[in-house]
């Protein structure tokens, strides 16, 4: 039982720096996502997306996203919006 014990950290300290390629995996999405976002924070957002009627491109950025960046909802069409 006591070996079992001092196994545990040996797994841990493999990893000197504790790295988790699972996480940085997450991180990398996280970081895309907000380029995503970030694209439109220079420019005005002025396509709706349907269904689920959110804001979040330009006319431009749309066309480089799959799903909706807010809601990762699937774009099913966009309708052009104008702010005065
Ligand atoms: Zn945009
Ligand atoms: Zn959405």
């Amino acid at each position: 039982m006591d070996k079992l014990k001092s196994i545990q950290p040996v797994e841990c300290t493999d990893n000197p720096e504790g790295v988790d390629i699972d996480q940085i995996r997450e991180e990398n999405r996280k970081m895309k996502e907000q380029r995503i976002y970030r694209i439109c924070k220079d420019k005005q957002a002025n396509r709706l997306i349907l269904p689920c009627t959110h804001i979040p491109c330009c006319e431009l950025c749309i066309l480089a996203v799959k799903y909706c960046p807010q809601c990762k909802g699937a774009i099913k069409g966009t309708v052009a919006v104008y702010f005065r």
